[in-house]
């Protein structure tokens, strides 16, 4: 059985087409591009390193890690946003490899083969995240860095991420994100020690509905960044 929700699928599927539209529902995806992709290189600086997208969609992270001058593949269960990510690379001129599977496929024929991962705004979308980031710990080199985002699991969260962003502000289209698929940190770090990763760090993100903008923060408890390491080997990055 592939590790995978159908139904989110088909939602990110329905979208595809508007995924570079920076007016569309992915609006939030591009505003907050930027600012983790400099905390990304600021944890290691992609240029030259094998990297790879794990749920790479429309490949808005994954272009932008290539113009880091990283050797980037990205991949999706998504046949649209792959389409979609594959056309856009006619536009930007960059060279990236897009493939369909899951974490847990690529893992089964590229094992350690990557220096930097990244798997942002997916783990709240599969059945088994604790899968995910095993597979993501197995396609890493001894000493490479696993970047995962995703949206802690309380109150807050709920009230900011889904009643804030989906029904009063309509930054994301209704039903985007299920509350019981979010993500605590202590549940994310618990699946990542058990997998055989370190702590390198993390950090929150916040969102100013007044100034429209977005920035990193201390606090962990709405939107979050966890960077983690497999140790051994001389540190790949
Ligand atoms: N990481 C991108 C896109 C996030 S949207 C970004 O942050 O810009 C979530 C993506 O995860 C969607 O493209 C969806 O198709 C993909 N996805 C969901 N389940 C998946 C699975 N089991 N394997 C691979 N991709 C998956």
């Amino acid at each position: 059985m592939e590790n995978l929700d159908p139904q989110e699928i088909r939602k990110f599927e329905a979208l595809a087409s508007r995924w570079w539209d920076p007016d569309s529902e992915f609006k939030p995806l591009h505003e907050i591009n930027p600012l983790r992709m400099s905390y990304i290189s600021r944890m290691v600086n992609p240029a030259g390193k094998k990297v790879v997208d794990i749920g790479c969609g429309g490949g808005i992270l994954t272009e932008a890690m290539r113009r880091h001058g990283a050797e980037v593949t990205g991949i999706d269960m998504a046949d649209a946003a792959l389409a979609v990510a594959r056309l856009h690379l006619r536009e930007s001129g960059l060279e990236v490899e897009y493939r369909k599977c899951t974490a847990e496929q690529l893992a089964a024929d590229r094992q350690e083969e990557y220096e930097l991962l990244t798997c942002l705004e997916m783990l709240e979308h599969v059945p088994d995240p604790a899968s995910v980031v095993a597979a993501c710990q197995r396609l890493l080199k001894p000493g490479g860095l696993a970047v995962f985002s995703t949206i802690n699991r309380n109150p807050k969260s709920w009230l900011f991420a889904i009643v804030g962003a989906e029904y009063v502000l309509r930054l994301l289209p209704r039903g985007t994100h299920e509350y019981a698929k979010l993500i605590k940190p202590s549940e994310l770090a618990t699946w990542c020690r058990a997998a055989g990763f370190e702590l390198e760090a993390q950090t929150g993100m916040g969102y100013n509905p007044l100034t429209r903008k977005y920035f990193l923060q201390r606090n962990l408890d709405v939107n979050y960044i966890a960077c983690y390491r497999k140790p051994g080997g001389r540190e790949a990055c």
